[in-house]
C-alpha cells in the first residue's frame, strides 16, 4: 500500500505510534489556493493573515525517497526533488473556520478573540448577508469548523539526520519521540541552514524556508529536516543547497560559533522572519548537533557551563536547608556538586542534553564509582528549563529539619 492510503486509514500516529491522533477536516477554499496563472506571490508563513496565523508549510506525509545520498559517516543523508507541502491556517485560537457552502462566506469559529460572528447565532447556523451581492440574504447553513489549507508542490531538500550513541535526540518513551532540547536544536539548525544558504547562494533571506519532523516509524536517533523554495513550483534553490551542502554547512557553523550571546541574537540566527520562535533558538544546541553530524564530535560541557546550569539547584538546596559543597576534588577530578543528606553523600554531575548519560560514563561518574560514592548525572537543559524534573531525579527528602 502507498503512504497516502495508509495515512487515510491510520488510527495510530504514523510517526510515533501514539493513539492520540486527532483529525480535523481540511478544505481548500477558492482564493486561498494559489492560482498558477495569477501573479506568483510568496507566502512566507507565520505572517499574520486573515483571521489567525498561517502555519509554516509542513512536509506532507508521503512515501520517503528511495535513494538517499549518504555522507558524513552515515549521519547525514540528503535528497532533493519534488515534494508536496501543506500550509494550514487554523484560525483564531486554532478553532478553525465556519464556511457557508452556499455563498462561500467564511469566518473564524466563535470564541475568545473572535465574537463578531455573522454565520452563527446562539451556537446554531443562521441566515446571513451574502458577501458579494449587496442586500441579498443567504439562507445557507454554515458548516465546520474546518482548517483552511492548501497543498503545493515544490522543490525540497530533505536531510536525514542520524545521531550515534551516546548522542541521542530522544528515547522511545519520550513524548513525541524527541526531547525539548533536541527540538530546540533542530529548530535552530533549520533557521541557521536557511540563513547560511541565502548567503552562499546570494539570495534574499526568506526565499527558502524549512522545518523538521520526527522520522516515520519512531526512531528516536533520527530526525528529518527539510528546506524548500517558497515560490510555488520551486525556484531551484533547495536543489542548489543540496549541491553546495559542504559550503552551506561551513557557513552555518560559522554563524553559530562566531557569536558570544547566551542563546541567540540578531547577530547570529535571529531575524525578523523568525521572531515567532526566538525563544526556541539556541545556537549552542544547534552547533553541538551540527558538529556531531559533520565530525562525529561528542557534545560536551565546560566547567563554566556546568556551574551555570547548577545555579538554580544550589539556590533551591540552600532554601531547603540541605548542605552541599561545590567543586569537590576527588583524586584530581572536579565534581561540580556534592550534596550532604543525613545519611548519604551524593555526587552530582551535569551532562549535555544531547548525551545519554547511561551510554557514556563521564570522568566525574567514573571517579565517583571508583570510590563507591552515590552519583547522579543531571541534564543541563532540565536544570535550566525544568528544575522540578531535575530535582525529582535527586530523590531528596521532602523536608530537612535542624
Ligand atoms: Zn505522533
Ligand atoms: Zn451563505
Ligand atoms: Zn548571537
Amino acid at each position: 500500500a502507498t503512504m497516502d492510503g495508509a495515512m487515510a486509514q491510520a488510527t495510530l500516529c504514523p510517526v510515533c505510534g501514539s493513539d492520540q491522533l486527532t483529525r480535523t477536516a481540511f478544505i481548500t477554499p477558492a482564493g486561498f489556493a494559489p492560482d498558477l496563472n495569477a501573479k506568483r506571490e510568496v507566502d512566507r508563513g507565520q505572517a499574520i493573515s486573515y483571521a489567525g496565523m498561517t502555519d509554516r508549510a509542513r512536509l506532507e506525509p508521503q512515501d520517503p525517497p528511495s535513494a538517499w545520498t549518504e555522507g558524513y559517516g552515515g549521519r547525514l543523508l540528503r535528497w532533493t526533488g519534488p515534494r508536496r507541502l501543506v500550509m494550514v491556517n487554523k484560525g483564531v485560537g486554532q478553532r478553525g473556520f465556519r464556511v457557508c457552502p452556499n455563498c462561500g462566506r467564511s469566518e473564524p469559529e466563535y470564541g475568545p478573540g473572535f465574537t463578531a460572528t455573522k454565520l452563527m447565532k446562539n451556537g446554531a447556523a443562521t441566515s446571513h448577508q451574502h458577501p458579494l451581492e449587496k442586500g441579498l440574504v443567504c439562507p445557507g447553513v454554515a458548516d465546520g469548523p474546518f482548517y483552511l489549507g492548501h497543498e503545493f508542490p515544490t522543490d525540497a531538500l530533505l536531510l536525514r539526520l542520524r545521531v550515534s550513541a551516546p548522542v541521542q535526540l530522544g528515547q522511545a518513551a519520550t513524548t513525541g519521540l524527541l526531547t525539548r532540547a533536541s527540538r530546540m536544536a533542530l529548530t535552530s539548525l533549520v533557521e541557521v541552514l536557511g540563513l547560511a544558504a541565502s548567503r552562499v547562494l546570494q539570495i534574499d533571506e526568506g526565499e527558502l524556508s524549512g522545518w523538521w519532523t520526527p522520522v516515520m516509524g519512531g526512531r528516536p536517533d533520527e530526525a528529518q529536516l527539510y528546506l524548500y523554495d517558497l515560490l510555488p513550483g520551486g525556484a531551484g534553490y533547495a536543489r542548489a543547497v543540496g549541491n553546495d551542502l559542504p559550503e552551506v554547512l561551513d557557513a552555518a557553523e560559522a554563524l553559530l560559533g562566531d557569536c558570544d550571546c547566551p542563546s541567540s541574537c540578531y547577530r547570529c540566527i535571529r531575524h525578523y522572519g523568525n521572531n515567532w520562535i526566538h525563544a526556541s533558538l539556541d545556537r549552542h544546541l544547534a552547533l553541538a548537533l551540527l558538529r556531531h553530524l559533520r565530525m562525529g564530535e561528542l557534545p560536551s560541557l565546560t566547567d563554566e557551563d556546568k556551574d551555570r546550569a547548577l545555579v538554580a539547584l544550589r539556590e533551591l538546596l540552600a532554601l531547603r536547608g540541605i548542605a552541599f559543597e561545590e567543586n569537590v576534588d576527588l583524586d584530581g577530578t572536579r565534581v561540580p556538586l556534592v550534596i550532604q543528606l543525613p545519611n548519604l553523600r551524593a555526587c552530582v554531575d551535569v551532562h549535555h542534553p544531547l548525551i545519554d548519560p547511561l551510554a557514556h560514563e563521564s570522568p566525574v561518574v567514573a571517579a565517583a564509582r571508583a570510590k563507591f560514592l552515590e552519583i547522579v548525572s543531571l541534564d543541563a537543559f532540565d536544570l535550566l528549563h525544568d528544575l522540578p524534573a531535575a530535582v525529582a531525579r535527586l530523590k531528596l527528602p521532602n523536608a530537612v529539619h535542624g
